[in-house]
């Protein structure tokens, strides 16, 4: 549930209040907002004597929050999570762009990409050196020489980088190197995973799963935050349906339903979501005009010579292109890019 605190509640009437609800067994979670202060409270299974809590001074009210999810929920936490990764802030007014190769291939290709997407105003370097592959005869990935090669492309552009964790024993050497961990859609709900990068020091790209619900990305988010890391970016990828044409269907009003439901900055992946360079642009402009924080595009400097994900990379000229005309759309819709 949570607990109003009427306007101008003290201090110390919200103190009473956590203190209160603590000795119940239970987790408090303060969220102050500009008007009042909201208390969530995480249960531990026991009902709770909601009317023993209102009659407490400086309360307004309580509300049961019914939905499975708590943290990751707008009623817990009314306002926008907005955090900064290397100076920026994600979350907030302004639209981030992460770009680069779906996967680290050598120095070159990652330096010429991150070059690339640096000068066309991109805000954070992608690239994966350990790759899900549905095959295990394809390439999986450079491993922790890819980590270094984006270490180095960071070094060189001071962009922050953003890559994979496949699983809880990687996340502290990807850690070491990585700005964001991201936990990709085929491991959404490996719950160790979410659970050991619950406890990393990093923020974490959450992306959904190809097979899964709005709320089950929610629950997984819900995994992080409960185990005490509050930076999550939701991702929606695409969805697998009955369609061919595309790769995945990119499911836009995921969009304004995740900002509707979460407080977590949502980010959208074109690439992914339609598996077509030709159809990314206007993925990418649709999700910036639906109300996303962000996107995450894959662009490689020559994607016929791709070891992944070729056909829905971008070239540099193009990347740059589009970056000009979500320009426009972010203004369109009050932001800036
Ligand atoms: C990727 O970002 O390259 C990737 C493998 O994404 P997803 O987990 O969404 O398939
Ligand atoms: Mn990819």
């Amino acid at each position: 549930m949570i607990i109003i605190m009427e306007h101008g509640a003290t201090t110390s009437q919200i103190a009473n209040v956590s203190a209160r609800v603590e000795q119940m067994g239970c987790q408090v979670h303060l969220s102050e907002g500009q008007e009042r202060t909201i208390i969530g409270v995480i249960g531990n299974g026991r009902p709770i004597d909601r009317e023993q809590i209102e009659r407490m001074s400086g309360v307004e009210r309580t509300v049961p929050v019914l939905r499975p999810f708590k943290l990751a929920s707008r009623e817990f936490h009314p306002q926008d999570t907005v955090f900064p990764i290397n100076g920026v802030s994600i979350g907030g007014n302004q639209v981030i762009v992460m770009a680069g190769p779906c996967t680290v291939e050598g120095a070159a290709q990652l330096m010429e990409t991150a070059q690339a997407v640096k000068a066309a105003g991109a805000h954070a370097l992608r690239g994966g050196a350990y790759k899900p592959r549905t095959s295990p005869y394809s390439f999986q990935g450079m491993g922790e020489q890819g980590l270094r090669l984006l270490a180095e492309a960071r070094e060189a552009t001071g962009l922050p980088i953003v890559t994979e964790v496949m699983s809880p024993e990687q996340v502290p050497l990807v850690s070491t190197y990585a700005d964001i961990l991201q936990v990709g859609a085929r491991s959404m709900q490996n719950y160790a995973l979410l659970h050991a990068v619950g406890e990393a020091q990093r923020p974490v790209l959450l992306k959904r799963g190809m097979m899964s619900t709005i709320e089950e990305l929610l629950m997984s988010a819900e995994y992080i935050l409960s185990h005490g890391n509050s930076r999550v970016i939701l991702c929606e990828r695409g969805i697998r349906t009955f369609e061919t044409y595309t790769r995945n269907t990119l499911d836009i009003s995921a969009v304004p339903l995740l900002k509707q439901l979460s407080h977590l900055p949502v980010l959208v992946d074109p690439s992914h979501g339609t598996g077509h360079w030709e159809l990314v642009g206007a993925a990418s402009r649709a999700a910036v005009a639906a109300g996303a924080d962000g996107l995450i595009i894959e662009v490689h400097p020559r994607p016929e010579e791709a070891w992944s994900d070729g056909a829905q990379s971008l070239k540099p000229a193009r990347f740059a292109e589009l970056m000009e005309s979500l320009r426009s759309i972010a203004s369109a819709v009050g932001r800036t890019l």
